[in-house]
């Protein structure tokens, strides 16, 4: 809420999309989608097949096999009147899928008992959380709507849908894009502002053992001439191993009056310690840290 009010400031926000609930149950039962549903591309198609992933583990159904290409399977299969129900789907790997082909489970597992207990089991079982989501999202999504611009919601497989339909590698802010009814997305050259909650500090003086008695040393300064820890600064070290221009967040606060900047150096986070009248402040810490 912290960053839709940020944003909403900034720019003009005419509505909202929200990643609401992993699985469409409804999308997934509708009889008017079987036959078409396992099309790569259909949106019922997606869902089906996230919903499949996550019921069986991600892994083929039979040989207990992962990282390689699953296929959806009829565990009854469709030649002995097997339905397209998502209750009848499992994945299975392409050999076990051929190998398998159009006999009843029971005769392909029939060494395996163990195995085709649990796979009958599992059938009837719908994955728990499918439809449930977590109270968070919904509170979220009440407190998005008392906003009063349209909120619009999505499922995960959805947003993988459009992902995919629209031809856009996954990353964080591709996918954030891609929630919710998604017609087309215009991606010229966009460079995403990574904000990461870094968190205000602690406001514990003293840190306690477990019988209470004070711990290491009493908690340092944090503001010293205006530079707070977690700040945004730039250091200018004129001399040394470290001489030149440098830019991170503000680590520590000495007692000599020299500070430290954590910064990457040579790809490795490094920590430089100089003299306070060699920095400058950018930005003053507000809780997050940005890139
Ligand atoms: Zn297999």
């Amino acid at each position: 809420m912290t960053w839709v009010t940020r944003l909403l400031k900034f720019v003009p926000v005419t509505a909202i999309a929200q990643e609401l609930v992993r699985f469409d149950m409804q999308l997934m039962q509708n009889p008017d989608i079987t036959g078409v549903a396992y099309q790569q591309g259909t949106l019922a198609g997606y869902e089906i097949r996230e919903y499949l992933l996550e019921k069986w583990g991600r892994q083929c159904a039979y040989c207990g096999k992962s990282d390689l290409p699953l296929e959806v399977e009829h565990i009854v299969a469709k030649a002995n009147g097997g339905s397209n129900r998502v209750s009848n789907l499992t994945l299975a790997c392409h050999d076990c899928n051929g190998r398998k082909g159009a006999q009843p489970v029971e005769q392909f597992l029939k060494r395996k008992p163990d195995l085709l207990k649990r796979i009958l089991s599992q059938t009837n079982t719908p994955l728990k959380d499918a439809a449930a989501v977590n109270s968070t999202r919904w509170a979220l999504f009440n407190a998005l709507k008392a906003i009063g611009l349209p909120v619009d919601t999505g499922t995960g497989g959805q947003t993988k849908f459009n992902r995919s339909r629209l031809g856009i590698a996954k990353s964080h802010w591709a996918d954030a894009a891609c929630v919710g009814y998604v017609d087309v997305l215009h991606v010229p050259s966009i460079k995403p502002l990574n904000v990461m909650c870094a968190g205000h500090g602690t406001r514990l003086n003293q840190k306690r053992d477990r019988f209470g008695f004070p711990r290491g040393a009493a908690r340092a300064c944090t503001d010293y001439q205006g530079f707070k820890i977690g700040a945004y600064v730039e250091l200018d070290q004129p001399t040394g191993k470290y001489a030149g221009r440098w830019r991170g967040n503000l680590a520590g606060i000495r007692a000599d009056g020299r500070l430290d900047i954590r910064v990457t150096r040579k790809g490795k986070p490094a920590k430089i310690t100089a003299n306070a009248k060699y920095y400058k402040l950018l930005q003053q810490p507000d809780g997050y840290r940005y890139a």
